[in-house]
């Protein structure tokens, strides 16, 4: 058995029933075998044995009390997954599914994400299973409150710097940022995802969905292709989806399906944005609970509404796809579905929205395939450039920021592909990116001694 194949066993036993962790470990772990056959000394350090395992984990009560006046309970967690090359680094989920399972999934794979940025940051996760959708504003604001009220001790600017993740945007960092000034008495750039007015950072709302649609380009330009002419859907209609249709738009694509959770829309014209981004407002104002995706049909009447699982989506003839909702949203039918269509590329804005058999499929079915921790990695790598700036006291432009995104996505591109060869798996993108992102951190750990 190998280094890697025991790990796994052993990790697979311990942790069962964290099913999402025990997949990204997995996909992680099978492509690292060869450098550790290349460094043996990583074994001998126990590198696998430390990485897998978290260095800190929070669980905590999250009381709060709602509109009615009835008192509510939630479990708030912060996973402080790895901090060898910076302060640990990701975003906090609201939603009723979160379980700690899936925040060490996100936790860990944030690790390489983070790591591949170049930028200096650790690998975080947390979160609850308060769903912010049809709370009022003042329940939200009321739960954010609670749940920093405990945070607040765990995390600081050179420690760990939450963002948002599913359910939690610009409003609810906002009223978190807010409490956790109010009890340290101290501004600082302690969230990312921060209001323009309060050291927030151009271009971060766009950064994900731009960065993936960056990282697609530089392996077209790469091929000697481009986005042009294109046709692209999409899984997913919120912040991630909404900057990619509209970037993958610019560069000359036709993107013609979206989907939330009610089901999913056709638009042959070519989506618009804006009806795309006022439906994702309504949704978030607090107020119209009754708002889905089937409104895109006020604003573009010609455009077909399908209701039901939105991977219908997946059974479109497209040439790229990119899944941008959330993890296991893309599974084997579906991905025989957009071969057969003849789909030339998939890049993942979601956090492992392909299961592993899909990703085999589409590999060995000539897909050029990137995975989550390389092409939606824009949005953590603004969130670095955020803490550089509020740490310079300074704004820099958008252009400025969306240059560096730009930068840095094609150097996340180059590294995995770079790493895919040196380790004779060429256009194997997942394990390029796995490899790649794995050595820095793994540099620094065996630098740092045990610990
Ligand atoms: P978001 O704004 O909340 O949008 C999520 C979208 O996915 C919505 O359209 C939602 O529909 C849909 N959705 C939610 N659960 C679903 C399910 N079970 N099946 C099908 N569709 C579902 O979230 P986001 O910020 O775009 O994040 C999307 C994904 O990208 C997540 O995996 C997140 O971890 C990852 N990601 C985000 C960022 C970032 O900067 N935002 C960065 C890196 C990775 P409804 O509107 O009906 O709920």
């Amino acid at each position: 058995m190998s280094y890697t194949e025991r790990v796994l066993s052993e990790l697979k036993e311990r942790y069962a029933e964290q099913t999402e962790f025990i997949q990204a470990a997995t996909e992680v772990l099978e492509t690292l075998q060869p450098v550790f056959d290349a460094h043996p000394e990583y074994e001998e350090a126990a590198l696998l044995e430390r990485i897998v395992e978290p260095e800190r984990t929070i669980i905590f009560r999250v009381p709060w009390i709602d509109d009615e006046g009835k008192v509510q309970v939630n479990r708030g967690y912060r996973v402080e997954f790895n901090s060898a090359i910076g302060p640990y680094k990701g975003g906090l989920r609201f939603n009723p599914t979160v379980t700690l399972g899936m925040l060490k999934f996100l936790g860990f794979e944030q690790i390489f994400k983070n790591s591949l940025t170049t930028l200096p940051m650790g690998g975080g996760k947390g979160g609850s299973d308060f769903d912010p959708k049809g709370k009022s504003n003042n329940e939200v604001m009321r739960f954010c409150q609670s749940f920093m009220t405990e945070l607040y001790r765990h995390i600081g600017p050179n420690t760990d710097v939450p963002a948002g993740d599913l359910g939690v945007g610009g409003r609810e960092v906002a009223y978190m940022f807010g409490q956790y000034k109010r009890i340290t008495n101290e501004w600082t750039g302690v969230l990312t995802g921060k209001g323009l007015t309060f050291g927030g950072s151009l271009a971060r709302t766009e950064a994900t969905g731009y960065g993936l649609v960056y990282f697609v380009d530089e392996y077209l330009r790469c091929h000697g292709d481009s986005f042009e002419g294109k046709t692209v859907v999409v899984h997913g209609s919120g912040n991630v989806a909404i900057y990619a249709v509209q970037k993958a738009e610019e560069l000359g694509a036709k993107v013609i399906a979206a989907s939330d959770t009610k089901g999913w829309v056709v638009d042959n014209e070519g989506l618009s944005v804006e009806a795309l981004e006022a439906i994702y407002n309504a949704k978030r104002s607090g107020h119209d609970q009754g708002v889905s995706l089937a409104d895109y049909l006020k604003y573009r009447p010609d455009a077909e509404w399908h209701e039901g699982d939105g991977r219908g989506v997946w059974q479109i003839p497209c040439d790229i796809a990119l899944p941008c909702a959330r993890e296991n949203t893309l599974l084997l039918e579906d991905a025989q579905a957009l071969v057969a269509n003849g789909c030339k590329a998939v890049g993942e804005g979601a956090n492992m929205p392909t299961t592993l058999e899909a990703t085999k499929y589409l590999q060995e079915n000539g897909v050029a395939f990137f995975p989550g921790k390389a092409a939606n990695a824009g949005g953590v790598a603004v969130s670095g450039l955020e803490m550089s700036q509020n740490a310079e006291h300074l704004s820099w432009t958008f252009e400025e920021v969306d240059g560096k995104l730009k930068g840095i996505m094609a150097s996340i591109y180059h590294a995995a592909d770079d790493a895919a060869r040196e380790y004779g798996m060429e256009e194997n993108y997942v394990a390029g990116a796995n490899i790649a992102g794995f050595l820095k951190v793994a540099e620094a750990m065996m630098a740092q001694g045990v610990c």
